[in-house]
């Protein structure tokens, strides 16, 4: 398809007329329209069709119908027919009444062509800059930072069933892309043994029968990519995304071991399973992870937004990022800022709850973008700390420059050394054992047998950065200007309620990626939208019982 550049028409007359007859109180899509008369122009999405060919629908309708789609929750179909029937879409798309508007499946093909072109912020970057020039956004004021899980368009797997279903899916695929090749390297047993979906209600019970199970899963798949990767395999098998997959959950899965018969293929044991980041959970989405977070456990991926929090502007989300579900919210962080500072809309301080805040995330923050990351740090996990008569690390004198630590007993340390530590560096300080053998306050301070107490410091900026969070959280100032962190649980609720943001639409990382990019610029435009049209900004429910005895509980 070509793109034939034309610039955004106005709205047509009849349909105007119309329109304001039938909202005379208002509508938000009739006011975004007037405010805003071109949120997206044909030239912005030139790069991302041919030169020649039959010409496309005008792209800057399209994005248009992606976001609305997104603000109202509809599938591909569902949009199209609103363009054809709903009258405040024509108003905003500037289309006639009598317009039969376009095929649904060209949301798809729009949503691919981003993709292709890694023009998957286009959209949400361009309505943050409509938002910017409007003076609804800018620079410096705060933001807040959460993040939700995602599940994945799967159904989670156990292991016997994941297996079995990735065989499947293989011989699924191969039967399409090389139906020939499949019928001369099937063996017979494997129609009636993969016709089926594997399902837990269908597998044996018994430990022994499962085994067997997967031993004669594990021998179909490996006979299958002996064939595959075989000298005579072709190359061009080898490169369908569905093989590898299969490659690769075997390699996860199945230890090949030599034994005095030969060969063996058994399963892992727990152990020598793959950590779950990089774990297979389904050839449906390999991309997907399984991730847990205290009683909630998922399969999919995990979705951060960043937002604006001031009381006298429309809240809205500046940033997005898609990340594996066990990813650490801190390693976050820095994508995070450098997208801000890309976006010149980097906030002076951001609040994080506690996941975020990490020593060495509070010192980059600062001295990379002067940003004040606001959020309560991990607190001292020692015996000696949760005990609360113990000697933290707090209890002793730092003197970094002599690289020396003074103990509640005057000691100095014996040793200082640079070491990592989960790939981050730390310090070890060590006190002789010497020292710490005979001193009276030895029971508050270590239980080594045999040896002295031992501290292991954050570098010294990270440290003083760690100690100063700690610090400002116990203040009551700290208290009442975190409260509105709180806030962003709001945009995850609107997020899951309008745009389906619990689950995945899509498959693999970049698409769902792109569906969370869509669902912030979504929930920007009905915000802003709500705001030109002076709606309330919801508060949090209080319960009536809360209500009633807030006045005797203040008493
Ligand atoms: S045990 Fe060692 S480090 Fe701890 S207070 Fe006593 S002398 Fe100091």
């Amino acid at each position: 398809m070509s793109l034939r550049p034309a610039p955004v028409p106005s709205v047509p007359e009849e349909t105007a007329r119309v329109a304001h007859a039938a909202f005379p109180h208002g509508h938000p899509h009739l006011r975004m329209r007037d405010e805003f008369p071109r949120f997206f122009e044909d030239e912005q999405f030139r790069a991302l069709f041919a030169h020649r060919g039959r010409p496309a629908d005008a792209p800057w309708r399209l994005a248009l119908v992606s976001v609305l789609q997104y603000a109202e929750g509809l599938s591909d179909r569902q949009a199209a027919d609103a363009v054809r029937r709903c009258l405040d879409w024509k108003y905003l798309l500037g289309l006639e009444l009598t317009d039969p508007g376009f095929d649904f499946t060209l949301l798809c093909d729009f949503r691919d062509r981003l993709l292709a072109g890694s023009a998957e912020l286009l959209l949400f970057e361009t309505l943050l800059t409509c938002f910017r020039e409007r003076k609804l956004l800018h620079a410096r004021g705060p933001q807040r930072t959460d993040a939700t899980h995602v599940l994945a368009a799967i159904r989670l797997l156990n292991r016997l069933e994941s297996v079995g279903e990735t065989l499947r899916h293989t011989l699924n695929v191969l039967a399409t892309v090389a139906p020939d090749w499949l019928r001369a390297h099937c063996r017979p047993e494997w129609v009636e043994r993969y016709e089926q979906r594997f399902e837990e209600e269908r597998l044996p019970e018994s430990a022994r029968e499962r085994d067997a199970l997967a031993a004669t899963i594990g021998a179909d798949g490996v006979a299958l990519l002996t064939a595959l990767y075989g000298p005579t395999g072709p190359e061009w098998l080898r490169q369908v995304p569905a093989v590898a997959v299969l490659r690769q959950v075997w390699v996860q899965q199945y230890y090949r071991e030599e034994t005095a018969g030969g060969c063996r293929l058994r399963w892992r044991t727990e152990n020598e399973l793959p950590p779950a980041p990089q774990r297979i959970i389904s050839p449906y989405d390999p991309e997907a992870r399984f991730g847990q977070k205290r009683r909630v456990a998922w399969g999919g991926y995990k979705v951060h937004f960043t937002e604006t929090c001031e009381p006298d502007l429309p809240v809205l989300i500046t940033d997005v990022q898609t990340t594996p579900p066990l990813t650490g919210d801190h390693e976050t962080v820095p994508a995070i800022h450098a997208a801000l500072a890309a976006r010149d809309l980097l906030p002076a301080a951001h609040l994080v709850d506690g996941g975020y805040v990490e020593a060495g995330v509070l010192v980059s923050s600062q001295e990379d973008h002067q940003v004040d990351l606001v959020g309560p740090p991990r607190e001292d996990t020692t015996w000696q700390a949760r005990e609360g008569t113990g000697f933290t690390a707090r209890e002793f004198q730092i003197r970094w420059e002599e690289q020396v630590a003074v103990c509640p007993q005057g000691e100095k340390s014996s040793a200082w050394a640079e070491k990592q530590e989960r790939g981050k560096p730390v310090i070890q300080v060590s006190f002789a054992l010497t020292t710490c053998r005979g001193c009276p306050s030895r029971e508050r301070c270590t239980r080594a047998v045999n040896a002295g107490r031992k501290l292991t410091l954050h570098p010294e900026k990270e440290d003083r950065a760690l100690q100063a969070a700690r610090a400002r959280r116990a203040t009551p100032e700290f208290a009442e200007s975190y409260k509105v962190r709180a806030g962003i649980e709001g945009t995850h609720a609107q997020g899951v309620r309008r745009c389906g943001l619990r689950r995945c639409r899509y498959v693999g990382a970049r698409k769902v990626h792109l569906q969370h990019l869509l669902t912030a610029a979504a929930l920007n435009f009905v915000r802003v939208a709500a705001w030109l049209m002076d709606a309330k900004r919801s508060r949090t429910r209080v319960s009536a019982f809360t209500r009633l005895m807030a006045p005797a509980a203040a008493g």
